[in-house]
């Protein structure tokens, strides 16, 4: 059984659940999916890695691994990190790619809890404290420093702990996004009745869609013998020299 199915969620849910709770309640409640769009395709794609060569000199990077596995049961969370760039001060630098755009040069806000629930998980199995992170969009081919400090991680972690027992409790946060975000999320002809043009099923807003789309997987099924994973405070960790490859 993979870690999803045992009740993990993934750093990119997090990142949906930063963009909209209910994309989450959709994804692990409704067990909707997104269909594939113009990001996903772009996403899948191969990009260039040559954005990296000016970081490497600038923070004089002694290693690069790249696509890196993390999972953290304390956290009940795991993730594939694009990159992360060790210094030569040993300091981790996460770094993602999106096939998006910069808002004007800065981070997206779902981005940077992205690249904060990544510093966790680096954290949680490499030791060391991450404090920065990047961002490279493809489309305007910027490369978006963002810091990561306590404050944002506390955010992630509190999110991790709503997500969960959003989840275990099947509780519907309903439509709260403005519908300018609605109109570029994956997810509108399931949410908002009206608002696309999709064939789905269409549910208004605030809506239980859970009852309108009848039974289904009760949360046990989808945590069997777990206890909702909520993130916990100790900070055993590991030597990060014996997983740095
Ligand atoms: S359509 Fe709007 S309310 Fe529904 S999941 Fe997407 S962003 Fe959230």
């Amino acid at each position: 059984m993979s870690s999803v199915e045992q009740g993990f969620f993934t750093v990119v849910d997090v990142k949906r659940y930063a963009y909209c709770p209910r994309i989450v309640f959709i994804t692990h409640v409704l067990h909707l999916e997104e269909r594939v769009s113009e990001a996903m395709e772009m996403g899948a794609e191969e990009h260039d890695t040559s954005f990296i060569t000016p970081l490497l000199a600038k923070l004089r990077v002694s290693r690069v691994l790249r696509g890196l596995e993390l999972e953290s049961e304390r956290l009940g969370l795991v993730g594939k990190l694009d990159y992360l760039l060790v210094t030569r001060d040993r300091e981790l630098v996460p770094v993602e790619v999106k096939w998006s755009e910069s808002l004007g040069g800065r981070i997206k806000w779902d981005h940077r809890v992205q690249l904060a629930a990544y510093a966790l998980l680096v954290e949680d199995n490499l030791g060391s404290t991450v404090k920065r992170g990047y961002v490279y969009y493809l489309k305007d081919k910027r490369i978006v420093e963002t810091l990561i400090d306590d404050e944002i991680k506390g955010i992630v972690r509190r999110m991790l702990s709503s997500m969960h027992e959003m989840v275990l409790m099947e509780r519907d946060p309903g439509v709260r996004a403005p519908l300018s975000r609605c109109l570029n999320c994956g997810y509108l002809s399931y949410c908002r009745s009206g608002s696309s043009g999709g064939s789905e099923k269409k549910v208004s807003p605030g809506t239980p869609i859970v009852k309108i789309l009848g039974d289904r997987e009760g949360p046990e099924g989808r945590f069997p013998g777990k206890r909702p994973r909520m993130p916990e405070l100790d900070n055993s960790r590991r030597d990060s020299e014996d997983m740095v490859k």
